[in-house]
């Protein structure tokens, strides 16, 4: 390990926290290495021990819930409320693929027919080791809903998280050493992601998962790409609500609320466009002010705060000049937009409407607490606005019709997931991904757990 140290930041405060020393690349080759010997044993193992394992991990979850919530708010500032709601998630997640990974991967017999006379089935083996290169926005919950998975499915894993969670990295790592991960099966590096493209390369590397922005996508990619390993990626968003003529409107604008703020609106399925038929835009502006003034900043470590600071000072004055080039480019400031005069990284939960093409708030991902209304002439064009996005993560239809609603999401939105009059979620029993550069591949469910398996062929006579 090298002397020079990664130290953290506490984002509520701008206080320095704790410092951690950084893995050098040779131990992270030595760690792919052996990584790939302990794959090479646990894959021999059972489900109902892997099941065991990943129990127990649920269990420590629960256990530390309060230890790993309060980790995750000093060190990208998530209130303690979503915190501990994080933590529930991941042991949830665990359970989850304790109980049914056998099922999503038990061999399926193929009928041939009788002149065949040949017996074939499809079975799952490990792929390997499976590179993981993971963000700050919800530290445990992207790494859990990688990692239990895989590790049921038979898979190793390297995590390489995001630089500003080292803490959260250190205690996913030693959550499943306790709960009885072999030690090098699952290792947490503390990297730098300019060390990533020796790892991807290393050959005791079998595939690479990312969840993070397009550039960080589309580098991994091409080096996985490069050296033909599988990789999944999990990507940006700027998820589009319709808000249609026929929905109840202060509902709606409560649903939207709901779908901007999670996680201080730092995430990836966050409703970030809210693409509003012209009949009703008046109305749902003034309910959306009212649902968003609801957000108010506050303290993430006291109960009941419903916004806390953004993860850094940096992405706070980034999100600040996607709000005021937006407001120059036209659009109208209807709630928040200014910077606190205080340390820190905070943002209030702003709302902007007339928001319109060629503004940053119709054409990037604003990764904060930003809503951006848009005037539709009618679904058509509204449909047209959403679809016209580099992005197709999540997506969803505010109606009073729900046959309209169901029709929309399911063959009009061009995005993984379609929620009709609730927020997106991501839940381990449903498949979780996106399309154009949202990313490829899915999580969670049977198509998640098959990502990272060989679909083997077995023909038998
Ligand atoms: P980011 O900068 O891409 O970082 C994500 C991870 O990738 C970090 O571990 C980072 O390491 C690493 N990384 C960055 N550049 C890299 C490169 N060129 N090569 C290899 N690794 C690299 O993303 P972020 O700002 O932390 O996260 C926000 C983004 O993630 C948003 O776009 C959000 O929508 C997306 N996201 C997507 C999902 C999803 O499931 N689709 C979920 C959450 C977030 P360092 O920290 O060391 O730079």
């Amino acid at each position: 390990r090298q002397d020079r140290g990664i130290r953290t930041t506490n984002p509520a405060t701008g206080e320095p926290g704790k410092s951690y020393p950084p893995c050098s690349p040779g131990e992270a080759g030595a760690a792919a290495k052996a990584a790939h010997a302990a794959f090479r044993e646990w894959r021999k193992t059972d489900f109902d021990h892997r099941a065991s394992v990943v129990r127990k991990a649920a269990e420590l979850l629960r256990r530390d819930a309060d230890r790993f919530a309060a980790l995750m708010t000093s060190e990208m500032g998530k209130t303690l409320d979503e915190g501990r709601a994080e933590i529930e998630k991941c042991a949830f997640h665990c359970d989850w693929f304790a109980g049914n990974a056998a099922d999503y991967l038990a061999e399926q017999p193929v009928d041939l027919g009788d002149e065949s006379g040949a017996e074939a089935f499809v079975t799952f083996n490990p792929l390997g080791v499976v590179l993981a290169v993971m963000p700050w926005n919800f530290p445990f919950w992207q790494v859990i809903r990688f990692a239990a998975p895989a590790l049921m499915a038979g898979n190793g894993a390297l995590l390489k998280h995001a630089s500003n969670v080292p803490g959260c990295a250190l205690a996913i790592e030693a959550l499943f050493h306790e709960a009885g991960v072999p030690h090098d099966l699952f290792r947490s590096l503390i990297l730098s992601s300019s060390h990533i493209e020796a790892l991807i390369r290393d050959e005791h590397i079998a595939a690479v998962t990312l969840t993070g922005s397009v550039p960080a996508g589309r580098s991994v990619a091409s080096i996985a790409g490069s050296v033909l390993k599988k990789c999944v990626l999990e990507l940006g968003g700027s998820d589009a609500y319709l808000v249609l003529e026929d929905a109840d409107i202060p509902a709606a604008a409560k649903v939207a609320a709901t779908a901007r703020m999670v996680n201080g609106g730092q995430s990836c399925i966050a409703g970030k466009r809210f693409i509003v038929v012209e009949a009703v835009k008046t109305e749902f502006e003034t309910a959306l002010v009212e649902a968003m003034k609801a957000f108010t900043m506050g303290d993430p470590t006291s109960e009941g705060t419903k916004l806390g600071p953004m993860q850094s000072v940096e992405a706070r004055d980034e999100i600040h000049e996607q709000v005021e080039k937006s407001i120059a480019g036209g659009a109208r400031l209807l709630l928040g937009g200014e910077k606190p005069a205080r340390a820190g990284a905070w943002y209030p939960a702003t709302v902007l409407t007339d928001v319109a093409e060629g503004q940053p708030a119709h054409d990037e991902e604003v990764f904060g607490p930003v809503a951006a209304i848009i005037a539709a002439r009618d679904e058509a064009h509204a449909i047209a606005i959403a679809n016209a996005s580099e992005f197709g993560l999540g997506s969803g239809v505010l109606t009073g019709d729900l046959a309209r609603g169901r029709r929309i999401a399911a063959e009009e939105l061009e995005a993984g997931m379609s929620f009709v009059n609730e927020n997106v979620r991501s839940d381990p029993r449903l498949p979780f991904g996106g399309v154009k550069h949202s990313g490829y591949g899915r999580e969670c469910a049977a198509f998640g757990i098959r990502e990272f398996v060989n679909i083997k062929t077995v023909q038998v006579k």
